[in-house]
């Protein structure tokens, strides 16, 4: 999942211990209000923080409405699908983003009124639930063929359903899977123009992994170019521009294994463990929000509403939900001094997560700011069930209590059916 950051191999990216400490302190402190969770509720669990996704959504707003006069916030419910999570997002007045129709159905449960549909594929059914609950929904159309199939199921039916088009700023490699290209745009006007029951709205791009607002303003200034291009009868009828999400949250990305000496996509688990120094870790910096914000702002203005008077619209996932939810798991087994078994795997997070990004192991039984290096594996029966290299605290038995924090994106949303039963879910 992972991609590199080249541009800046030529920079340290050796994650400094000052940082890393502060950011296990702060988790530590907090740390009777885990132990409590546990004592309650049977270990493992998914600890959700609700009053964190609450401030973030409030300071991720507050800077974009400060840069751009008209602005609406969209969750991407992919990144952390339980509808708690989504349910106190609608309450910050956040829309919600979905991508296919479970998650359109789950939107429509929880009484979302403002719900964007995008993604590719999507299926007669899936098309069809939009177009019943067309009120709620703005469509996201994929390509040609999406549009194609949505004027036939639209045939006979008295509803008129809003619609934007996803536009592919990727062309190469795998992410040409998305949206049309924006040099298709005109034809696609025309395509709709034909369609009576289609009013269309608007256009959206999206880009994944951005540790700056670079990529996004490159784009930024490419659509401008494009609008430049088109008829004031066709800007007129765009009224909102979504420019996705792929925001980075402001810890950086953090890792195992040193970024500039090995592509960390091409990275191979099988060799995890054995040579690594557990106690070296890697941080590739993001920016803040605010400065996202600020020239993302000043680009969309430079560039977009020069031309057209439209709204901004973002779709939040991992920014949002990433510090909002941990993991907490106890140590079952003490195998050597440097191995331990917890009670949970990594079904709880669906992918090998921990044997390429970096996280810490704070044992809350015995709170100390040195790290010592363990092996904290999980009890599947498989090898690839690693949940770190090395532990924060004084000492590591059987019942000690882990927290492993700021599990809340691409984690929930992915675990597995697999071996062991899943953590129940608590709100703290
Ligand atoms: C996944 C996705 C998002 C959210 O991405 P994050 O990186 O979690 O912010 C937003 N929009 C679309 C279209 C997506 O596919």
């Amino acid at each position: 999942m992972s991609e590199k950051a080249t541009n800046r191999a030529d920079k340290d990216f050796v994650f400094p211990r000052e940082d890393l400490c502060d950011f296990v302190a702060a988790y530590f402190d907090k740390g009777p209000l885990f132990l409590d969770a546990v004592k309650q509720n049977p270990s493992p669990l998914y600890v959700l923080e609700p009053e964190v996704l609450r401030q973030k959504a409030n300071r991720f707003r507050a800077c974009f409405e400060k840069n751009l006069p008209r602005t609406s916030f969209y969750y991407a419910m992919k990144s952390n699908n339980l509808p708690a999570i989504s349910g106190i997002l609608l309450e910050q007045g956040f829309g919600l983003d979905v991508s296919s129709g479970v998650e359109l159905q789950i939107a429509l449960d929880l009484g979302a009124r403002d719900i964007i549909f995008s993604g590719p594929g999507k299926t007669d059914a899936e098309l069809l639930l939009a177009i019943d609950n067309q009120e709620k929904v703005i469509l996201l159309v994929d390509s040609f063929g999406e549009l194609e199939r949505l004027k036939k199921l639209l045939e006979g039916k008295q509803k008129t359903l809003r619609i934007g088009v996803r536009l592919n700023n990727n062309p190469s490699g795998l992410w040409r899977k998305f949206g049309i290209l924006p040099e298709e745009l005109t034809a696609f006007f025309g395509a709709v123009s034909h369609i009576p029951n289609l009013l269309f709205t608007g256009l959206q791009f999206h880009s994944s992994w951005n540790l700056t607002p670079a990529r996004q303003i490159d784009f930024i200034i490419e659509l401008g170019g494009l609008l430049r291009t088109l008829p004031a009868a066709l800007l007129a009828k765009i009224a909102f521009i979504d420019i996705g999400g792929g925001f980075w949250p402001s810890q950086g990305e953090w890792l195992l294994e040193d970024p500039t000496e090995k592509e960390v996509a091409g990275h191979d688990p099988k060799n995890a463990g054995g040579e690594r120094d557990a106690l070296l870790h890697y941080r590739i910096p993001a920016l803040p929000i605010e400065v996202f914000a600020r020239e993302i702002g000043a680009g969309i203005k430079e560039h977009i509403l020069s031309l057209i008077d439209c709204k901004i619209c973002f779709e939040l996932g991992r920014w949002i939900c990433h510090e909002s939810m941990h993991i907490l798991i106890q140590v079952i087994d003490k195998k050597a001094s440097d191995l331990v078994i917890t009670d949970a795997g990594t079904n709880a997070v669906g992918w090998e997560r921990f044997e390429v990004d970096y996280f810490p192991v704070l044992n809350l039984s015995a709170p100390d700011l040195t790290e010592k290096p363990c092996h904290i594996l999980g009890a599947l029966c498989t090898p690839h069930d690693v949940w770190g290299y090395a532990y924060f605290g004084k000492s590591i038995s059987p019942g000690d209590v882990l927290l492993i924090p700021t599990q809340g994106a691409y984690t929930y949303s992915l675990r597995q059916n697999f071996i062991k039963a899943l953590p129940q879910v608590v709100l703290i």
